[in-house]
C-alpha cells in the first residue's frame, strides 16, 4: 500500500506546516497546502519563512505613520526615511 503510506506522511506533514504557518500568523490552509504537495521542503520552507508581523518596523518622523524598518520612503507622506534612532525602533510581538 504505498499510496495509502505516501498519504499518510503527506498529511502529517500538511498538518505539521499549517500548525507552524499559523504560529506565524499565516494561514493554516495555505501551509497544510504545501506541506502536503511538498512534504519536508514545505516544513522547511515555513520554518524560514518570516513573518510580517515580526518586522521590526518605525514611525515616520513627518506623518507618524508606522511602517516596516525596510521602507525606504514613506508610503504616506514621501518623507525619505533613513536608519532610525534604535530607540525609535520596536518589535511587535
Ligand atoms: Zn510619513
Amino acid at each position: 500500500m504505498e499510496g495509502g503510506a505516501y498519504l499518510v506522511i503527506a498529511v502529517s506533514f500538511g498538518i505539521a506546516t499549517g500548525v507552524i504557518g499559523r504560529g506565524k500568523g499565516s494561514s493554516f490552509f495555505i501551509w497544510f497546502a504545501v506541506g502536503a504537495v511538498l512534504p519536508l521542503l514545505g516544513l522547511i520552507a515555513v520554518i524560514a519563512y518570516r513573518s510580517e508581523h515580526a518586522e521590526p518596523e518605525r514611525r515616520c518622523p513627518t506623518c507618524n505613520k508606522v511602517v516596516k524598518l525596510y521602507v525606504q520612503v514613506c508610503p504616506r507622506c514621501g518623507t525619505d526615511l533613513y536608519l532610525p534612532d534604535p530607540s525609535e525602533v520596536r518589535q511587535p510581538r
